[in-house]
């Protein structure tokens, strides 16, 4: 029978986790991308992509880690009103909610001038877009690229190269429910819900 202790425990271990992946993602070189120059925030989910196209869009959602959405709410104070959630099973036993951002809950951080009011914070998927993680056949970890991306040619092979080590260890502790959800969310469609159209 799953004990409160068990989510507690979880928690825990998920939270130093992410706080070893905030501090690598902290010594990330430049991107060299120009967000500023070529793009209005393509990668952030935000109420004006409502009438892009979807080849427009670079990312329509932004998928948390484990127990990320929790971390952040503390260190924002932000209202949990403001995520998608969706069960994921870390265990055959055990699921939690892992957090969202989509058209539906466009990112309550993205401020007027396409600038991140968490950039130091945010989430490790906003750290590390352009790339893409995701498992191969075999069951490995394997990059794909957010193609929708207008400055990728611009994207620097020491970015790419420190992505791959900051995600060294992680994937292997991800639950297959949670990769599952992130092939997902790339190819979601049905946001937002005809009522979040008007938020
Ligand atoms: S990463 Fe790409 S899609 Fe996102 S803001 Fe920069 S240029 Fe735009
Ligand atoms: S947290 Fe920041 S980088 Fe991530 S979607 Fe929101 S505004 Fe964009």
């Amino acid at each position: 029978m799953l004990r409160n202790n068990d989510v507690h425990n979880l928690k825990r271990e998920w939270y130093a986790i992410l706080d070893n992946l905030t501090a690598l993602c902290h010594r990330l070189p430049p991107t060299n991308l120009e967000c500023l120059t070529r793009c209005s925030a393509r990668c952030c989910p935000q109420v004006r992509m409502r009438t892009m196209e979807p080849g427009s869009i670079a990312s329509p959602v932004v998928v948390f880690l484990p127990f990320e959405m929790e971390n952040i709410i503390e260190v924002s104070g932000i209202s949990e009103s403001a995520f998608r959630r969706w069960p994921v099973h870390m265990t055959p036993d055990l699921a939690i909610d892992v957090g969202m951002f989509d058209l539906g809950k466009p990112c309550p951080f993205l401020q007027p001038d396409f600038r991140c009011a968490m950039y130091m914070r945010r989430p490790v998927d906003c750290w590390t877009f352009p790339l893409l993680p995701t498992l191969d056949d075999a069951g490995r970890l394997a990059w794909e690229y957010g193609e929708n991306c207008p400055s990728l040619s611009t994207l620097n092979p020491d970015f790419v190269r420190s992505v791959k080590d900051v995600w060294a260890d992680v994937w292997r502790v991800l639950p297959r429910s949670w990769w599952d959800l992130y092939r997902a969310a790339d190819d979601w469609t049905g946001w937002p819900l005809p009522e979040e159209s008007a938020l």
